[in-house]
């Protein structure tokens, strides 16, 4: 039997069918997808990009709010948002504002502005860490931060959770299998061996990470506040507290990594639970869509990271390379988008909108998923939940993943997209942005329902 509970075999006849419709359906993505093989590797902009449920890509023509629409003329309600780049909603007026303005001024001169400090300022009040730096991209941020939490700390080994994702950083491309530390499958082209730097343990396991720290080599703790990218887990009360206590005694950082999280309070699970990290990471929704990475940092670790810099300076007799930055990172467009989304877009009523929605969800999950008896269960945290197809809410990456059941995960989101409807792929994961209905939360409920109906109707 699957993980699931349902049958491999009418998964198979259920996919099928959509993947038929779907193809009927959308004949001009059909015929772009066609011709975008002649000269885009795999047919897509980013290889990712061909990963979906679908039987080729959803071309889309343009998106706005809660809603997309494609080239064949469907709209969508997304519960995607870009997988949390639009988590604000697609175009917000504000963002479009600040795009026009900035795009007649400038768009990059590798020189600060006014808005770079007014972000600075509103970034520090908000987050409550005093120093900020601003990148392209939430893993360029992670990857800065690795560098600067082993300069400051004189340690190499990086500690991150189990089923972990902060980005494409090679550091944290490890797994935890049988109490050892290996390599992510499906690496392409990795050079070294990722283990010698890299340790993986279990999420929720205190005494793992008591001892994963206690070995003294440990240079911060990277991690989520709740994971969200092997399907969510939430840690149990108390757990991110203990990693803040444990990180400290151990002499090692804590990394706060909240480029999803954030869609949980305005301040972050970080401001909520109190978490105190030495470093904090967001990417995605920071600037209203725009490629934006930040980190702030305590002023310890300023004052530090000085320290690192100037001695790494004198060792290079001024001509040597941080490894850290990009050139158009914190450009002025960033950066005015940035202000305008911080001050317009990323607001507490946005938050007061955004939440009671997602729980309204959640529930929706709940209530479906007793009406047809299935042994699947429901994690939510702020503007985000997902159905999981294990009878509890996984504690560990393991357990989440070990709930996957890929072919009808795919089939169910394939039958949400044939109906107009977009949940965040790889897993069953739902965002509420500050433009979703409960109107379209509903009829997210009411199309799995009648998906699921379908589904259980076909002989296993
Ligand atoms: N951190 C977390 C927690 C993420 O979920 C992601 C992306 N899913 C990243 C970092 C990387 O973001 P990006 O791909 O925008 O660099």
């Amino acid at each position: 039997m699957t993980a699931s509970g349902i049958a491999q075999q009418a998964v198979d006849i259920f996919t099928a069918r959509e993947r038929q419709r779907f193809l009927e359906q959308n004949p001009k993505s059909v015929a772009l997808a066609e011709r975008a093989h002649q000269s885009l590797y795999a047919g897509v902009p980013m290889h990712w990009m061909a990963d979906w449920s679908t039987p080729c890509p959803l071309f889309v023509e343009r998106a706005q709010g809660a809603r997309f629409y494609d080239v064949d003329g469907h709209d969508y309600v997304d519960f995607c948002l870009g997988d949390t780049g639009s988590m604000f909603g697609h175009s917000p007026a504000p963002i479009a504002r600040a795009l026009a303005e900035q795009g007649a001024r400038g768009l990059t001169t590798m020189l600060p502005g006014e808005d770079a400090v007014v972000c600075g300022e509103l970034l520090a009040a908000r987050f409550g860490l005093p120093y900020w730096q601003v990148t392209a991209t939430a893993t360029d941020s992670n990857r800065y931060v690795l560098r600067w939490a082993r300069a400051v700390t004189k340690r190499k080994t990086l500690l991150v959770f189990d089923g972990c994702y902060h980005g494409t950083v090679d550091d944290v491309m490890v797994r935890y299998r049988d109490g050892e530390t290996v390599h992510r499958s499906g690496l392409v082209g990795q050079a070294y061996d990722l283990t010698q730097h890299s340790r993986s343990i279990p999420f929720n396991d205190v005494e793992a990470l008591e001892a994963a720290l206690a070995q003294g080599d440990v240079c911060a703790l990277l991690c989520e506040p709740a994971m969200t990218n092997i399907g969510m887990v939430l840690p149990d009360p108390g757990f991110m507290q203990k990693c803040r206590e444990l990180t400290r005694k151990y002499g090692s950082l804590l990394i706060i990594d909240e480029t999803h999280t954030i869609s949980t309070n305005i301040g972050g699970c970080t401001q909520l639970w109190n978490l105190d990290p030495d470093f904090f990471v967001v990417g995605k929704p920071i600037a209203g869509g725009v490629p934006c990475g930040i980190f702030g940092c305590s002023a310890e670790m300023a004052e530090r990271m000085a320290a690192s810099r100037k001695s790494a300076q004198e060792d290079s007799h001024g001509h040597g390379h941080s490894g850290m930055g990009t050139t158009l990172s914190a450009n002025a467009l960033a950066m005015h988008c940035m202000r305008a989304n911080l001050e317009q877009v990323m607001t507490q009523a946005a938050y007061d909108h955004m939440l009671p929605l997602a729980k309204r969800l959640a529930d929706g999950f709940r209530t479906l998923i007793t009406k047809h008896d299935l042994k699947w269960s429901v994690t939510e945290l702020g503007a985000r939940s997902e159905f999981q197809f294990c009878p509890v809410s996984p504690r560990t990456g393991a357990e989440a993943e070990a709930a996957f059941h890929d072919e009808l995960q795919m089939a169910l989101h394939l039958y949400l997209i044939n109906r107009g409807i977009l949940i965040t792929p790889f897993h069953n994961m739902t965002l509420c942005c500050p433009d979703t209905t409960a109107a379209d939360v509903d009829r997210l409920i009411e199309t799995l329902d009648a998906g699921i109906t379908e589904l259980l109707a076909i002989p296993g």
